[in-house]
């Protein structure tokens, strides 16, 4: 959760408020997704929230634990042991194939590979037989799905993805949040996801509409008409890339 979160970045004259003092919670076992118009600032929220950034003001809490009051080797084990992440850009290391690239999580930090686990997400990803490809080697979607797999395969408590189908056709988009929603009902993981696909919104639980680093709406039980129709009250303007 986070308490009056505010980010600014620059200063002086080229200040960017990206963040105007924000207070949210993620329900462990919620599956949140997180709209608005480009420079809104809901990639600078998923930062902040999953300690990859701090922010200028305000309070992020990981379960009970404050992130401002912890040592660079604290946050370091909980981002490796409670958070996934999955991003837009797809973050992979082109010398190692994709087992190589999902497992890399499990193997800097020493862990063993649940090979159960490991096949249910490499088959629900679509990548059973694409194990021994190196990222160069595979599409953009095929990458994003590598990506996916690394995030679940530590089965972390909240895994932060943003844009996370934003590269993938609807079918291979639809098969990942399909496998998100799942992951949520059966392993009452918890997810918050960017996304700028009404599509996409309608598989959470619940959508945050941010505008000009503020919250400004809130939905439970969305569906893609029920979020368009709230999406052009929100953003006149129409900025919705
Ligand atoms: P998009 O949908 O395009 O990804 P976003 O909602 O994720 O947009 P953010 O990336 O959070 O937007 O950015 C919020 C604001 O902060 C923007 O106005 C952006 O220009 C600014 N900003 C983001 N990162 C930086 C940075 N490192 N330095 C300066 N300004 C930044
Ligand atoms: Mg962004």
């Amino acid at each position: 959760s986070a308490v009056d979160l505010a980010k600014v970045y620059g200063f002086g004259d080229t200040q960017v408020i990206a963040l105007g003092g924000v207070s949210v919670e993620f329900a462990a076992g919620q599956f949140t997704a997180i709209m608005g118009p480009s420079g809104s600032g809901k990639s600078t929220l998923m930062h902040c929230m999953a300690a990859l950034d701090s922010p200028t003001s305000g309070k992020v809490y990981i379960g009970e634990v404050e992130l401002s009051s912890l040592k660079d080797k604290e946050l370091t084990r909980i981002r490796r042991d409670r958070l996934g992440f999955i991003f837009q850009a797809f973050n992979l290391v082109p010398t190692l194939n994709a087992k190589e690239n999902i497992t890399l999580p499990l193997d800097i930090a020493g862990q063993d590979i649940d090979k159960e686990w490991f096949d249910t997400v490499v088959r629900t990803v679509g990548l059973a037989d694409r194990l021994k490809h190196k990222p160069n080697e595979l599409s953009g979607g095929q990458q994003q799905r590598v990506a996916c797999a690394r995030a679940l395969v530590s089965r972390p408590d909240i895994i932060f993805a943003d844009e996370p189908t934003g590269n993938l056709d609807s079918r291979s988009g639809a098969e990942i949040l399909a496998f998100l929603r799942n992951s949520v009902r059966e392993l009452g993981q918890t997810i918050v996801m960017v996304t700028h696909d009404p599509g996409a919104a309608a598989y959470a639980d619940r959508v945050l509409f941010l505008g000009d680093g503020q919250i400004v709406d809130e939905m439970f039980d969305p569906s893609a008409e029920k979020v368009l129709e709230r999406m052009k009250n929100f953003d006149p303007i129409g900025q919705v890339s």
